[in-house]
């Protein structure tokens, strides 16, 4: 209020200065009453006048973009300027914060893993992320403001949008034809709705996965249990002579031992999947491991293959022992179990030029063919499930050498050809390959001779 006071003080001096102006100079003609009103009356507008103009000043700067500053006035004007650019000022500020918060926002929804589509009341698409783009193959700026039903025809889709029922999720092909999308409808606000979507592939891959797998354990544990009931009935319900008896109790055995080799592969492949990842810095010594591998092959040939085994550098090896043995047991194992007797079998352990161990088991058995070698790691997969069975395997081999592989920073690569054998490398990274001591000449360090089958 402290233009107030100012102003009517001013306008009254204006006023008086006025009259008195007037009077004099209407004395001159005669006519002091009419120069006293005419002189109050000038008085008058220009103070109107300057009124005017400063409140044109004002409004002009209303009218404009409000960048500069509000004209600076003395008094009512000067005030009323002020007042008004200060609340321009904070109106501004207030839709930044907001609008930086809204970006924020968008951009955290943007960064979802998830699909987000918002709809109006009409089913118009309001925003969208490049999830939900995706996944409804939808053009997030093009389709702003199409109705949604009209760009995602899945029936599927269009009834569950329209059903107003959202308490479970649908199910949906991805509307590109590349998996399958969990998607839950929510409603907020006047007649909006939030449509989540969420690409399931992987999930429902893990959980088919996960069914095979038991389904494959149930299969593979009630052969051996199916036969072994047939033979306790067998002895139970016929007279049977010491020598069929022995032979019923050898097969018997031959059946528990195939469940403890399935049983104890599933744990090994479990304790794979549970454990930590190997220490980089506990150093295993290949020459040993490779003279055990070589004694069981050996045992498990009894002389029916010539097998060999090479270190071409004395290595060590950063993992954890029993599983470097397990994958290099099962890759010689497999190569004596399906390689027909007279074959040759070559292990070799090598360094790479870029530092990288190499232990490659090659045999000159029946080979595989092409289509199967990227399924070998699968586990229970069998190209000959006869075979397999035949000589004990379990068909998780494979699956628990790559395993090993993966765990020590490895791969394991597959090459083969039916009727030109197999070779399996197993190739473990530089980090975790030292050279032990000094450099072996090939073949010089066979663990042991090759035996003539
Ligand atoms: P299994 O216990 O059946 O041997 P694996 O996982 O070790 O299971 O091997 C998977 C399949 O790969 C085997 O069933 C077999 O058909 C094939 N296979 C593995 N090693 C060889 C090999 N050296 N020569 C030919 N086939 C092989």
């Amino acid at each position: 209020m402290n233009w107030l006071l100012p102003r009517i003080a001013l306008a009254t001096l204006a006023v008086a200065l006025g009259a008195l102006v007037g009077v004099w100079v209407g004395r001159w003609s005669q006519a002091p009453f009419l120069g006293e009103v005419l002189g109050a009356g000038s008085a008058v507008l220009v103070l109107v006048l300057v009124d005017s103009l400063r409140g044109h000043r004002l409004i002009q700067w209303l009218r404009g973009n409000q960048q500069g500053a509000a004209p600076r006035d003395t008094g009512f004007w000067g005030e009323l300027g002020y007042r008004i650019e200060r609340a321009v000022r904070e109106r501004e500020r207030v839709i930044d914060r907001e609008r930086l918060q809204l970006s924020q926002f968008l951009s955290a929804i943007e960064a979802s893993p998830n699909g987000v589509l918002m709809l109006d009341r009409h089913d118009h698409i309001q925003w969208c992320n490049k999830v939900a783009a995706d996944h409804f193959a939808l053009d997030p700026q093009r389709d702003l403001q199409q109705r949604i039903t009209n760009l995602v025809r899945s029936p599927a889709f269009v009834s569950y949008l329209q059903s107003g029922q959202y308490a479970e999720p649908l199910m949906l092909g991805n509307t590109r034809g590349a998996g399958n999308l969990s998607v839950v409808v929510r409603s907020y606000g006047e007649g909006m709705r939030l449509v989540l979507s969420q690409d399931v592939t992987e999930r429902e891959r893990a959980e088919s996965m996960r069914r095979d797998f038991v389904a494959n354990v149930s299969h593979e544990i009630r052969t051996p249990l199916t036969v072994l009931t047939g033979f306790i009935e067998t002895m139970s319900s016929l007279p049977l002579t010491e020598a069929e008896r022995k032979r019923v109790l050898f097969l018997m055995g031959q059946q528990t031992q195939r469940m403890l080799t399935l049983v104890s592969d599933l744990l090994t492949l479990a304790q794979l999947e549970g454990s930590p990842r190997p220490a980089p810095d506990r150093w295993v010594s290949l020459d040993g491991l490779l003279n055990r591998v070589a004694s069981d092959a050996q045992a498990l040939s009894s002389g029916r293959h010539q097998i060999s085994v090479q270190t071409e550098t004395h290595a060590d090896v950063a993992g954890v022992e029993p599983e470097l043995l397990s994958a290099a047991a099962n890759l010689v194992t497999n190569a004596v179990r399906y390689t027909p007797d007279g074959g040759a079998i070559d292990v070799v352990w090598r360094l790479q030029t870029d530092g990288s161990g190499e232990l490659s088991v090659c045999d000159t058995g029946p080979g595989i063919a092409r289509e199967h070698l990227p399924r070998l790691t699968e586990r229970f997969y069998r190209v000959d499930g006869s075979r397999s069975r035949e000589t004990g395997g379990t068909g998780l081999g494979l699956s628990i050498v790559k395993h090993v592989a993966q765990r020590h920073g490895g791969e394991l690569h597959i090459q083969s050809e039916p009727g030109k054998g197999s070779k399996f490398r197993l190739v473990l990274p530089a980090v975790r390959v030292r050279v032990a001591g000094g450099e072996a000449e090939v073949g010089v360090e066979a663990a042991m001779p090759r035996a003539q089958a």
